[in-house]
């Protein structure tokens, strides 16, 4: 049998540590958890967990400067943010700093079990695609080691980033709008309408990173009405 999976809650809120705890073992999971930020940061950056819960609000040190140390670390750690508000300062603060997600307060925690699922089957379907990808004739991206080259310069993503590049590219025939992308990277609900903004956000940096201009773009475009759309060089 292949080990268990193993998540680190980081949570001061005693109710919420205990009672995600307990859903998350029931559920098979191997479960840690920590009440502050320093004790979070060092069970963090051990590298033993396959997925860290992060709450933003903690004592010590707050869940934006954990999760950018993290990753100052270890990009390829999976990271889904506890937000208190739904915000967009918070969610784009989380995101920007490299989280593959984020669960707004109060939530299900059937929602959290499915996002959490979904985080971890993107992380493992990443690990088996085809690895590089090209666009145009100065763009090459290599999605194993989430990095690139656009020109003469060097180019960093994040998995989430390289993830959305991945899915465009299996659906490069065609536009895939923006509740697909939701739906499959994120795990939404289908039909919600909501949360869009979250796409465009991680649209529009990976435009700034793949784009010669940002505002004209040559290789992610967006087809009106219908959603965005990757034109990869075959
Ligand atoms: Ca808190």
């Amino acid at each position: 049998m292949s080990r268990k999976i193993r998540i680190l809650i980081v949570e001061d809120e005693t109710a919420i540590r205990t009672g995600l705890k307990d859903v998350l073992v029931y559920h098979g999971y191997d479960v840690d958890d920590a009440a502050d930020g320093p004790s979070g940061l060092q069970k963090a950056v051990s590298g033993r967990f396959d997925l860290i819960l992060l709450d933003v609000m903690l004592p010590g040190l707050d869940g934006f400067e954990i999760c950018e140390r993290i990753r100052a670390d270890d990009r390829e750690q999976a990271i889904i943010m506890l937000t208190a508000k739904s915000g967009d300062e918070d969610v784009i603060a989380g995101l920007s700093l490299g989280a593959d997600d984020y669960v707004s307060k109060p939530f299900s925690v059937a929602q959290l079990v499915l996002r959490i699922r979904a985080v971890l089957r993107r992380t493992r379907i990443g690990m088996e695609m085809d690895h590089r990808i090209r666009l145009g004739e100065d763009v090459e991206i290599d999605t194993r080691n989430l990095c690139g080259q656009r020109g003469a310069e060097k180019v960093a993503f994040t998995r989430r980033e390289i993830e959305i590049l991945q899915y465009l590219k299996l659906n490069s025939d065609r536009p895939v709008p923006r509740d697909e992308l939701l739906n499959k990277l994120w795990g939404y609900a289908k039909d919600l309408g909501i949360e869009t903004r979250t796409v465009d956000i991680h649209i529009a940096k990976l435009r700034r990173k793949l784009e010669p201009d940002p505002s004209q773009p040559r290789h992610l475009i967006t087809v009106r009405g219908a959603g965005y759309r990757l034109l990869v060089a075959e």
